[in-house]
């Protein structure tokens, strides 16, 4: 089939949603076909969980993991390697790419997450890298925090069962021993912390258009975004 030529695409483009939810998968689709950039945000997060876990940092100390957070070196990269991996992510000069993916991180991540220290770091690190446009970024306070101003805002959702499946389909394709019933209550642990905590709350920006792709495939939900910022 031939790529149509865009006209008039977004410049930046955000693209939010629960854990699982395809926002990364579909966000480097995207970037891919309009030729931009893409940053999945929660890198930035699961790296500083990642060093709150090897410094043995309590998660319950605000302070010491937002200390962190100002101080952590994270390089994002697009990957060659061809283990599944979207991006090279190094953090103070060591690649842990797999690492941040880790139990250890998934169990504490959102907890770090909701420290206003910690989401000013990030968010500050987020515009400087989208300053110069042509981005598709991916998180959960993008539309509505990091860039209010984003030209188009897509929200995706889908019930938990369906994102602890295809979760589980992922890394028993990447060989791990995994368990439904563990993956599904750690997306709902996640959810339930992303979406309650004060400072910039998992939840749609009034501006984006949600879609629920509970019944959709990837290819079919990168065609839908393909086709409304052809309409634009
Ligand atoms: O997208 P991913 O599941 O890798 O994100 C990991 C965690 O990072 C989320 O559960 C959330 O707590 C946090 N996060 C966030 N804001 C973002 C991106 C991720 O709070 N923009």
């Amino acid at each position: 089939m031939c790529e149509k030529t865009i006209q008039n695409p977004p410049n930046t483009i955000a693209i939010d949603g629960p854990a699982a939810s395809g926002k990364s998968t579909i966000g480097n689709l995207i970037a891919n076909k309009l030729g931009y950039i893409s940053l999945d945000t929660g890198i930035m997060y699961r790296a500083v969980a990642f060093k709150a876990v090897q410094e043995d940092v309590d998660v319950l100390d605000g302070e010491a993991v937002s200390d962190l957070a100002e101080q952590i070196s994270i390089d994002i990269r697009p990957s060659q390697e061809d283990d599944g991996r979207q991006f090279d992510v190094i953090i103070d000069g060591v690649d842990r790419s797999w690492d941040i993916r880790s139990p250890e991180v998934n169990q504490v991540v959102s907890e770090v997450s909701v420290y206003p220290r910690v989401r000013n770091a990030m968010t500050h690190l987020q515009r400087e890298i989208a300053k110069n446009g042509k981005i598709v970024m991916i998180g959960r306070d993008i539309g509505t925090v990091v860039l209010p101003d984003a030209e188009m805002k897509i929200y995706l959702e889908a019930s938990v069962q369906v994102r602890a499946q295809r979760r589980y389909i992922e890394e028993l394709a990447r060989g791990k021993k995994v368990c439904l019933d563990e993956i599904a209550e750690s997306l709902r642990h996640r959810d339930e912390i992303d979406s309650g905590r004060a400072v910039a709350p998992l939840r749609p920006a009034e501006d984006a258009v949600v879609i629920n792709t509970d019944d959709m495939t990837v290819f079919e939900v990168v065609e839908f975004v393909m086709d409304l910022i052809n309409l634009r």
